[in-house]
């Protein structure tokens, strides 16, 4: 018994140990990359492989459980839905493609390194025997097969189950029982269903993986709390294919991300997609978006009587008092020279002109702080429109706002115009 206690023991240290290499390598995956992780758990997946092959414990008369399959194997599921939650699903397939590749390439390689173990010039001093290094062809494919299954139905099972179980330990765990119990039940009958052992094999394969789940499962509860992303604001993403094209898209707008140098506010290009996609959203959810367009009154005269650096520190000041007053929902961006765009999401017009009146009061209140222009008053005018009610497309809506903003002008500046 004390045996048996000691064998139990170890795997469960082995599934601790493997989650917690991964969770430590995925914390320093900004220091590292994914490379470190990826390749730790192709090693674990080939270890588990070879065990679940060679090497069994005999938990109970008639039942044996490998470490391999038991402790190690769900580690690499275990990694694949890691990955998933925390990043996306495009990193989370290559992980999937990166052990198959692995798997693949291992099972070949397998067959031609039996070459050397038998051969007339061969030393084998451990006596290895080839089966070590090559499966039999049913057995490569349904273990492929169910690798490929495994890794895409963790994902799809996890969004299925986060819409039942609210608890993330209850989640974690369901979801990776679920997975390993449909591989065990794949595997152990694509392989064994005619091996006499078959019934007890496949249940103490199902039992030591629930038994093990339980232990990743609690190393991911404890870890995930600590580290929220701006991902958990998305949740409800449920189709796979839907999340890879959200990504994409996320992609393309991050890649016109960039910054405007002189003011650190978002460019002229992102303003553009963002506007872009935050009309499509209200559209969706049958909501508003405001823009403003913000012009700073006789910037010139800055220019002109204190020279292009103070012109440009009047920028950032500016830009930096637009933002600070802004929710951090609101997305400031400098529209061009000495103009800026803000969207509001979410919001209608007549909330939009509240803030466009503290901004005309916030922007000489800071620029006269910092002394802008020897102490010179710096106004702003601001032109609004919104979606729906003044247009449904993007340039539309920066042309109305233009207009009124040329309106507050010729008004006499230092204004805002909502309608
Ligand atoms: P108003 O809008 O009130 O009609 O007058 P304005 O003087 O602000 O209008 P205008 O658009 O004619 O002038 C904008 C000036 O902004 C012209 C340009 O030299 C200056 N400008 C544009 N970009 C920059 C910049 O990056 N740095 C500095 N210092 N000046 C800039
Ligand atoms: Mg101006
Ligand atoms: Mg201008």
């Amino acid at each position: 018994m004390p045996e048996l206690l000691q064998q139990l023991s170890l795997m469960a240290f082995e599934a601790a140990f493997a989650a917690a290499v991964i969770l430590a390598l995925f914390s320093a995956r900004g220091i590292l990359g994914f490379a470190s992780i990826y390749t730790t758990v192709g090693v674990l997946y080939y270890l588990a492989t070879l065990l679940a092959g060679t090497t069994f414990i005999q938990v109970a008369p008639g039942l044996l459980m490998s470490p391999g399959s038991v402790a190690l194997f769900p580690a690499s599921l275990f990694a694949v839905l890691l990955v998933y939650i925390r990043e996306d699903a495009k990193e989370a397939r290559n992980m999937i493609y990166g052990l198959l590749a692995a798997n693949v390439s291992a099972s070949f390689i397998g067959l031609l390194i039996v070459q050397h173990l038998s051969g007339p010039l061969s030393v084998n001093p451990l006596g290895l025997p080839p089966e070590l290094f090559v499966q039999s062809p049913r057995l490569f494919i349904v273990g492929t097969l169910a690798l490929y299954a495994d890794t895409i139905l963790i994902i799809l099972a996890y969004e299925a189950v986060s819409r039942l179980l609210k608890p993330l330990l209850l989640r974690i765990w369901a979801t990776l029982a679920l997975v390993l119990v449909f591989d065990t039940l794949l595997f152990v009958t694509g392989g064994f269903v005619e091996h006499p052992a078959y019934v007890e094999i496949l249940l103490s394969g199902i039992l030591g993986k629930i038994a093990a789940a339980a232990i990743y499962a609690v190393a991911l509860t404890l870890y995930l709390p600590r580290t929220r992303t701006a991902a958990d604001k998305h949740p409800g993403l449920g189709d796979l294919f839907q999340v890879l094209t959200y990504r994409q898209k996320f992609e393309a707008l991050l890649a016109h991300a960039a910054r405007d140098p002189l003011t650190g506010v978002y460019n002229r290009g992102f303003c553009d997609e963002m506007l872009h996609s935050q009309i499509a959203a209200a559209r969706r959810g049958d909501t508003a978006v405001s823009v403003m367009m913000v012009d700073v009154d006789h910037f010139k005269r800055i220019n002109d009587n204190h020279g292009h650096p103070e012109g440009d520190r009047a920028l950032r000041v500016i830009a930096q008092t637009l933002a600070g007053v802004a929710r951090a929902s609101d997305v400031v961006c400098r529209y061009g020279g000495e103009e800026f765009c803000i969207i509001l999401p979410a919001t209608p017009l007549d909330n939009a002109a509240m803030l466009a009146g503290r901004l005309c009061d916030e922007v000489p209140a800071a620029c006269a702080r910092e002394g802008i222009g020897g102490g010179m008053r710096v106004t702003v005018t601001i032109g609004l429109a919104a979606y729906p009610d003044d247009g449904a497309a993007s340039g539309l809506l920066v042309y109305v706002a233009d207009q009124r903003l040329y309106r507050g002008k010729n008004a006499g500046r230092d204004r805002f115009v909502a309608a």
